[in-house]
């Protein structure tokens, strides 16, 4: 989906689909595409044609299946992020690359509601990993809490340590919840676009605050790699960025509640 002009806004997309008889031609170049260096195959979204919108005329997209080796298409190094150091991203290049039409996956100009159906599918993983990160990093932080001591006392005796742990506790339950009724509303086939979008924000946002309070409860132990807190507090930081931004969140949200209202 992303290229270096379109995060957010994927409908802004360069990468174009030209037909030409029964095959596709595709240019332009993808970023941070994550695993294509040991990918097979990647699933492509490129610009195919133009529809009215309530936004005026903007790009209708198409999916597409692309083998690696299919001549034109180039995977290169991409960037090196410092959250999740051992995922790697990639930039593609599409250079006059022919696909045929059996490469399209689901319908042509139908892209943008099957990568809808995907991303509603990630945001929930991206909550429940939220989640699960953050149960791990607070009982690692609840252990030293318990067993560090200063002042003669262990630090979570200290109202200042105790109630942070009080406030994590409630905050990853509460994104446990969010999230576990938006996939129980998933498995009943239910509408559940907002609860998605709520879990995806609040677990997000709920752990890049655990793990920061988890590095405080540390002291300077936090920020040393041999104890692993600073990895769970830098790896915190993409969650609110990829699979949507918390901002993109909020205005799904904002928007499901006021559209029935004619906002
Ligand atoms: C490690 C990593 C791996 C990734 N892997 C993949 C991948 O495999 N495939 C893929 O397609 N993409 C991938 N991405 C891209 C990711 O999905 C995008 O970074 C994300 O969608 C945001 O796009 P952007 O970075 O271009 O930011 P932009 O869209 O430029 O946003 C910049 C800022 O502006 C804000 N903003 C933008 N529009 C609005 C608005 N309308 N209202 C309010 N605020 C707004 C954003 O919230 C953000 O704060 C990856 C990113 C990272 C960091």
């Amino acid at each position: 989906m992303t290229e270096p002009e379109a995060g957010s806004d994927v409908r802004s997309m360069r990468t174009f689909a030209r037909r030409d008889g029964s095959d596709f031609v595709i240019d332009g170049t993808k970023h941070f595409i994550s695993h294509a260096d040991i990918a097979d195959f990647v699933i492509l979204f490129a610009a195919t044609g133009e529809e009215e919108t309530r936004r005026g005329r903007r790009k209708t997209l198409t999916c597409f299946l692309v083998d690696k080796g299919t001549p034109g298409f180039t995977v290169h190094a991409g960037y090196r992020s410092v959250s999740h150091r051992g995922y790697r991203n990639c930039i593609l290049t599409f250079d006059d690359c022919r696909v045929s039409a059996f490469h399209v996956l689901g319908k042509v100009d139908g892209g943008l509601e099957l990568m809808n159906q995907w991303l509603f599918a990630t945001r929930l993983t991206v909550a429940a990993m939220c989640v699960g990160r953050a149960r791990r990093v607070f009982d690692l932080a609840l252990d030293w809490a318990a067993k560090r001591r200063q002042f003669g006392e262990p630090i979570g005796r200290f109202q200042g340590t105790g109630f942070k742990l009080a406030d994590m506790i409630t905050e990853i339950d509460a994104a446990d919840w969010l999230t576990l009724h938006a996939a129980w509303l998933v498995d009943r086939g239910l509408p559940a676009e907002r609860p998605i979008a709520q879990a995806k924000l609040f677990a997000s946002e709920m752990l890049a605050r655990v793990t920061d309070h988890v590095v405080q409860i540390y002291g300077g132990m936090g920020l040393m790699e041999e104890a692993s807190i600073e990895r769970h507090w830098r790896d915190a930081r993409v969650e609110r960025i990829w699979e949507g931004t918390s901002e993109i969140q909020r205005h799904i949200i904002a928007r499901s509640l006021l559209r029935p209202l004619g906002g």
